[in-house]
């Protein structure tokens, strides 16, 4: 695999490559695994300065474009399921059998033996 074009420290001792710069070059433009005479050598000012005039149209991609879009943070949350209620349930008081509705253990009531029963002991 060969490496990627890149820009390279450097602290070989010569001169920028920049038109009637002298300064001491920092930085080596070229692959890592290529012969260092065919490199490009720049100081560190012009480094900059390259850097700096990158144009629109070689600027890296942003790593995450949809980030800058927005739809991660406005991905809707799943709908939760409801939870559904537990069955109420309405005990009759004489016999302790359950009943899902008021209105069948308001009929239960009426023919509940218990009651009848507690009714006949003047319990309630
Ligand atoms: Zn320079
Ligand atoms: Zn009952």
């Amino acid at each position: 695999m060969p490496e990627k074009c890149q820009i390279i420290k450097t602290n070989v001792f010569a001169s920028c490559e920049t038109y009637n710069c002298l300064k001491r070059i920092s930085w080596a433009i070229g692959r890592p695994d290529g012969p260092p005479q065919l490199h490009h050598y720049y100081c560190d000012d012009c480094m900059r300065d390259i850097l700096a005039s990158v144009p629109e149209e070689l600027r890296p991609e942003p790593l995450y474009p949809e980030w800058h879009d927005g739809p991660m943070f406005h991905e809707p949350t799943p709908e939760t399921e409801p939870i559904p209620e537990p069955p109420k349930s309405y005990p009759c008081k004489y016999c302790g059998e359950e009943f899902d509705s008021p209105t069948k253990i308001g009929s239960h009531t009426r023919y509940c033996e218990a009651r009848k029963e507690a009714m006949a002991n003047g319990e309630t």
